[in-house]
């Protein structure tokens, strides 16, 4: 293909469909990435939202296991402080013997700590150091805490008091929660943070009574050390758990802050989350991985295909558009691409000067009617093939239909070298044709030229005079080249038929031109 053909059968063919498949791969990658941080973020709100869930229940199971152990020291409190022989020996007949066996009982058998037995009126009757029983009388107020605490057993104890026959009792403790009639909680003794468990002595068979007034109070604590954390522990297992003294840092993980009765921080239980090791993650990403690799698959097989589908429909495109434009006999330009390049040519004018050549050969009908109209299309290709040669680079020939060929010819346009050109295409038409079995088909080819802007600035024009020329040439006697000129502008005539107005004279050759 010429260079001339190329740029002009190439017009309008580079739509980027190439594009279309680069963007479908672009967009299934997006795809991919977008959701594979989607299920990332997913991945890490959820696992983020059970983190926290599992901290949540772990410091819930702790709460209730203290909460048990806190019921616990009360009910164990309930041997000697539920007793009538402790309301006789306590309350009523204050008995040091007796006070220091009830003690050693809470020391001995429920391993309490620190137990101490605090008058109606305030005063600690006793007090145990380990299995020491201390028989004093000091008042409470050395001690603010336990102020405290006297004060919430003063009035849970009224709540409960009843009025009996020869003085008071309190409401039964059977079935009833030791939070109905116990104070318990946290508190600092001994300079030390512990657990304890408060009641009130009271009667239990009711021979004997209370007196009028506040209770008397038996407080029993735990230290909060090694021993009772693993009691707290034992059936939670929690991992590191432990107690800071008197601090508030409570770090991400699960934690209890402890705080006494009147408000003070004593400290901070914490542990590590069992929950952090079983993270969701090694479920979380092969989920993400699975989703993405099949999400993945599924795009790239859409952008595969609509890259197939764009490079097949570019190539029934392309070959389209070529059959729009193309003889497919000659395979070269047809009529509509001539018309649309004479057209762009005649816009270019009058700054790039061109010549519209027409050319018929000579005589054709006889080699159908000899050889037959396959070996006539022999001739044709054949001569399609010698006149581009003969063109070369700066025309386009097209075949425009039978045995008519156009040239739109943008070489050297001057005469000199379009008699040059046409004598090499008349030359060209009268070499002889092989066409099968060593036969071989003698014709001629007859040329046409006009130039524009000499000749005519539109299409139509071009045509027109390019066709007188040529049959001018036929007239003359075929094997010749013929310049359309002025003097044989065509009139229209009485009868309404185009002639030629003048004369034509005959060539210097026979083969020259007829002008
Ligand atoms: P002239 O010298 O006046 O040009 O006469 P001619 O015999 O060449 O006849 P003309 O140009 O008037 O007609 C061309 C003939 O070419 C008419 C038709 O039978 C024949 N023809 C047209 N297209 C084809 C084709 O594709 N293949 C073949 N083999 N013949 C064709
Ligand atoms: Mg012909």
């Amino acid at each position: 293909m010429t260079e001339f053909r190329r740029r002009y059968s190439d017009q309008n063919a580079k739509i980027p469909r190439q594009h279309i498949s680069r963007l479908a791969f672009l967009l299934a990658g997006l795809l991919i990435a977008v959701t594979s941080v989607s299920l990332l973020f997913v991945g890490y709100v959820a696992s983020q939202a059970s983190r926290q869930q599992a901290i949540a229940n772990e410091e819930r199971l702790f709460r209730s296991a203290l909460a048990d152990h806190l019921r616990t020291i009360v009910r164990e409190q309930i041997v000697i402080a539920s007793s009538d022989q402790s309301v006789q020996k306590l309350v009523r007949n204050f008995d040091p013997a007796y006070v220091r066996s009830s003690f050693d009982t809470l020391w001995s058998t429920y391993s309490h700590s620190k137990v101490m037995l605090i008058s109606g009126e305030g005063d600690v009757l006793a007090e145990s150091f380990a299995d020491y029983t201390h028989v004093i009388r000091r008042p409470i107020s050395e001690t603010p805490e336990l102020e405290v605490i006297h004060e919430k057993m003063k009035a849970l104890y009224l709540q409960n008091r009843v009025r009996v026959p020869g003085g008071f009792g309190h409401k039964s403790l059977q079935g009833a929660d030791p939070g109905e009639y116990a104070v318990m909680g946290f508190v600092h003794i001994d300079g030390k943070p512990a657990i304890f468990g408060a009641m009130p002595i009271i009667p239990d068979d009711y021979q004997e009574t209370l007196p009028d007034g506040p209770p008397t109070v038996l407080l029993s604590a735990l230290y909060v050390d090694s021993f009772l954390l693993g009691q707290l522990n034992a059936q939670l297992n929690f991992a590191n758990f432990g107690f800071d003294a008197e601090t508030g840092t409570t770090g991400s993980g699960p934690h209890h802050l402890v705080t006494g009765l009147d408000g003070d921080l004593l400290g901070v239980f914490r542990w590590d989350s069992q929950t952090i090791g079983e993270s969701l993650w090694p479920t979380i990403v092969p989920v993400i991985v699975i989703l993405s690799l099949a999400l993945g698959a599924l795009a790239f097989g859409i952008a595969w295909r609509i890259g197939q589908l764009t490079t097949s429909l570019q190539a029934s495109e392309h070959q389209n558009r070529y059959l729009a434009l193309h003889d497919t006999l000659t395979g070269l330009a047809n009529r509509l691409q001539f018309n649309r390049v004479l057209e762009s040519s005649v816009k270019n004018l009058p700054d790039k000067p061109f010549a519209v050549i027409h050319c018929d050969l000579d005589k054709f009908k006889a080699v159908n009617d000899t050889f037959g109209h396959a070996a006539g299309d022999i001739v044709i290709r054949t001569m399609a093939e010698r006149l581009t040669t003969a063109v070369g680079k700066p025309g386009l020939v097209c075949r425009i239909g039978g045995d008519e060929f156009m040239v739109i010819y943008r070489g050297s346009v001057t005469r000199e070298g379009l008699i040059d050109l046409s004598r090499a295409l008349v030359a060209a038409g009268e070499l002889p044709v092989p066409i099968s079995s060593g036969e071989i088909a003698q014709i001629g080819l007859s040329v046409g030229i006009a130039i524009a802007p000499k000749d005519g600035s539109t299409a139509e024009l071009l045509v027109t005079r390019s066709d007188a020329a040529l049959y001018q040439s036929k007239k003359l006697g075929r094997g010749r080249y013929s310049f359309y000129a002025e003097s044989q502008e065509m009139e229209v005539g009485p009868d309404g038929v185009l002639t030629l107005s003048s004369e034509v004279r005959r060539p210097r050759a026979a083969s020259g031109p007829a002008e």
